[in-house]
């Protein structure tokens, strides 16, 4: 394993699972590792079932190359229109299963399971390691910067006032409808007047089943499961596949890039000459009490994300996708979607190849 690779993509949620791919369909040899067992991240691991940011107002992909084939491929039915967004109910261990073959299909691809990332060495502005690997650039989707944070690179975090955990689960069983907001309120109302957390209710892609959101502790998931089977009409049989709740967190931390993007880029559409990728999402904000913010952009409006919101300021050979690309806490809050983190991983995966390739150093560490 100390062999040289020309990228190392550090984190394999969303964008790790993009860029790899991407990057080793570029004909670079690439090493993806990752401190859990198995690729997936927030989006194969904590009982999402909506990929979010694939589709503009009008539920057109916004993106194609590596996002459309991994959503396409997710895709077990069509995406579902809530409000003035669309977002393509999914199952998880699907997500983890298509990350799975699609990186173990790839060629130039080599993967490392429960490796965290402890060690990196520069040489100069330049990285030279990863964990006593010998690399030629590195693509950190970690989602919390850490190979970034490891050299001391400029960095940003998300406000945890305005994007709270989340604790996630996946209810079966339901006979009752739960898709207009009147009817979700007729739910919320006694679960507010016993004191539990307001659940927030996204599709979830299996019959009679919907997937709960709320910001709160883990240990009240269990409370607000008997609490709803005991109370609320259409609940009496309600069951949860999840053995073990957690909050996930909603905030990270991103590297200043050689673009910052901001929520104003966001809100008024921006256009970039050097654009990677595009998104339509909201800025979606979540705060400790459960309440929503969501700022969206002017109808039928897209912003763009630039090539340099990819690369950090101060690291030549540093690029970021997902969750730690260049960009306030507002513009994150809408690129952090998964449909966004698919298509900044594989911009990053490909602009990280061009570097390599460009250097003469591909294959040839
Ligand atoms: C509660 C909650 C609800 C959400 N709801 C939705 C939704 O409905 N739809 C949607 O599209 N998005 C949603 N999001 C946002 C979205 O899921 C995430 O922002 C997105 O999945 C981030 O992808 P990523 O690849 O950047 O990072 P992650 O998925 O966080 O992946 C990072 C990977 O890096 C690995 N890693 C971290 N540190 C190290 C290290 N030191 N060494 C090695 N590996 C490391 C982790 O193990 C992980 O696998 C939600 C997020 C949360 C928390």
């Amino acid at each position: 394993m100390n062999s040289p690779f020309d990228i190392a993509v550090a984190g394999s949620g969303a964008a790790g699972i993009a860029a790899a791919i991407c990057s080793a369909r570029s004909g670079v040899k690439t090493l993806l590792l990752d401190r859990r067992p198995a690729a997936g991240g927030i989006g194969g691991f904590s009982g999402l079932t909506t990929l979010c940011g694939l589709h503009d107002d009008s539920g057109r992909l916004l993106n194609d190359g590596f996002s459309r084939e991994f959503a396409e491929a997710l895709a077990e039915g069509p995406p579902v229109s809530m409000g003035k967004v669309w977002v393509l109910p999914y199952r998880p261990e699907r997500f983890r299963e298509l990350a799975s073959s699609l990186l173990s299909s790839t060629p130039n691809l080599i993967t490392v399971w429960n490796t965290s990332v402890d060690q990196v060495t520069r040489d100069g502005d330049s990285i030279t390691h990863l964990n006593s690997i010998r690399v030629q650039a590195v693509i950190d989707c970690t989602g919390t910067a850490e190979v970034a944070r490891a050299i001391g690179a400029d960095c940003l975090s998300t406000d945890q006032q305005t994007q709270s955990p989340a604790v996630v689960f996946p209810l079966h069983g339901i006979e009752r409808d739960l898709s207009n907001v009147i009817a979700a309120t007729q739910v919320l109302l006694p679960l507010a007047r016993a004191g539990l957390p307001p659940l927030n209710f996204q599709p979830h892609p299996e019959p009679n089943s919907i997937t709960v959101k709320f910001s709160g502790r883990a240990d009240q998931a269990s409370a607000v499961i008997d609490f709803l089977r005991a109370n609320v009409a259409g609940f009496e049989n309600c069951r949860t596949s999840c053995t073990e709740f957690h909050a996930s967190p909603r905030a990270g931390r991103m590297v200043v890039g050689q673009y910052l993007l901001t929520g104003d880029d966001v809100l008024a559409a921006h256009k970039f000459p050097d654009a990677i990728a595009r998104c339509a999402w909201p800025i979606e904000q979540w705060n400790a009490a459960g309440a929503s913010r969501l700022r969206h952009l002017p109808p039928g409006q897209h912003y763009e994300i630039p090539a340099r919101s990819l690369r950090a300021a101060r690291a030549p050979n540093l690029f970021m996708a997902g969750k730690t690309i260049s960009a306030d806490a507002d513009a994150i809050a809408s690129a952090r979607v998964m449909g966004c983190c698919l298509a900044t991983g594989a911009a990053a995966g490909n602009l990280a190849a061009a570097f390599v390739g460009s250097s003469g150093t591909a294959g040839h560490p």
